[in-house]
């Protein structure tokens, strides 16, 4: 087992995640470089996780999805990892806090074409966890999430952060319109604009009713550049509103000074920013068996 630098100096703002499905279908153009089917064909290469079988091919020199959808066998553990993992020492949220378990971070769960069944027993099990933990969850098809949710009791709310993502303004504002009756519902809600493909100012509607801003440029030959003032602006806009605001990454470099930003939603979640900002801690990362990585700062 190594030791990885600060997971915040990488810009990871969960503390672990868990996959139970496979597979995904390009949404839009911030989709061209997608990180997770050259990740998915690397570890299907190397180790031939049954999971990510079939869902990539090697096409124009990259990973490509195939469209093909998997999921994995009824009885796999990581259904069950919310119910049996005690969180991390140190949570990114601050002491004390729950730790944010990223549910399928290889794959968008909202994908069209896959049933909710394929997933929904590893959402109840975040909702009912017994230990301190959320659930966060990341999509660019937030109608089939805002679908998936409004059916949900108003107990889950608190054990879940629901993050839409869009890579310009355009993408950004029609997503949102689509997200923004779980946010005036009491839901948890974020924006992922990453990667920044275009300037994108927040709507006054929206500075109110989210609750965390996430940004980021593309890292890859060929990157599409964010610029920094891009990033600025937005951060402006959050600073202005007492809403939480993430940098991820630039496209190439370090982030400059004035854009470390890494913050993240108060908790119990209101409108204040949280007090769990940059740190510099060392983490070990374990591995709890098949595709489940969990970052425990000590
Ligand atoms: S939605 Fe996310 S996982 Fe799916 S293709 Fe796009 S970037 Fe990749």
């Amino acid at each position: 087992m190594g030791v990885r630098p600060d997971p915040l100096d990488h810009g990871r703002y969960w503390d672990a995640t868990v996959n139970v499905v496979g597979g995904c279908v390009i949404a839009d153009r911030s989709c061209s470089f997608c990180y997770a089917a050259p990740y998915a064909g690397g570890i299907h290469a190397a180790t031939d996780i049954e999971l990510y079988r079939g869902t990539v091919e090697w096409r124009n020199r990259r990973w490509t999805w195939t469209g093909l959808l998997t999921k994995l066998p009824p009885d796999h553990p990581n259904y069950a990892f919310p119910l049996r993992w005690p969180g991390v020492k140190n949570p990114l949220l601050g002491p004390g806090k729950p730790s944010i378990l990223w549910l399928n971070s290889m794959a968008d769960l909202f994908v069209p074409g896959r049933p909710t069944e394929d997933f929904d027993r590893l959402l109840v099990n975040t909702a009912i966890s017994p230990h301190n933990i959320i659930g966060l969850i990341l999509t660019k098809y937030p109608a089939q999430m805002v679908e998936y949710f409004s059916t949900k009791p108003a107990w889950w709310r608190k054990r879940f952060i629901l993050v839409f993502s869009a890579a310009d303004q355009l993408w950004w504002n029609r997503r949102w319109q689509i997200m923004r009756p779980l946010a005036e519902a009491g839901w948890i809600v974020g924006t992922s604009i990453q990667p920044m493909l275009t300037k994108v100012v927040l709507t006054p509607d929206s500075l109110t009713l989210l609750r965390w801003v996430i940004c980021g440029g593309e890292q890859h030959p060929g990157h599409r550049e964010m610029k920094a003032d891009w990033a600025r602006a937005l951060r402006d806009q959050c600073k202005a509103a007492g809403l939480p605001f993430f940098v991820k990454q630039m496209t190439s470099g370090w982030l400059p000074p004035d854009l470390l930003f890494r913050e993240f939603p108060s908790w119990p979640p209101d409108r204040q920013r949280a007090a769990s900002p940059y740190r510099h801690r060392r983490a070990a990362v374990h591995q709890y068996g098949c595709d489940v990585i969990v970052e425990d700062r000590s």
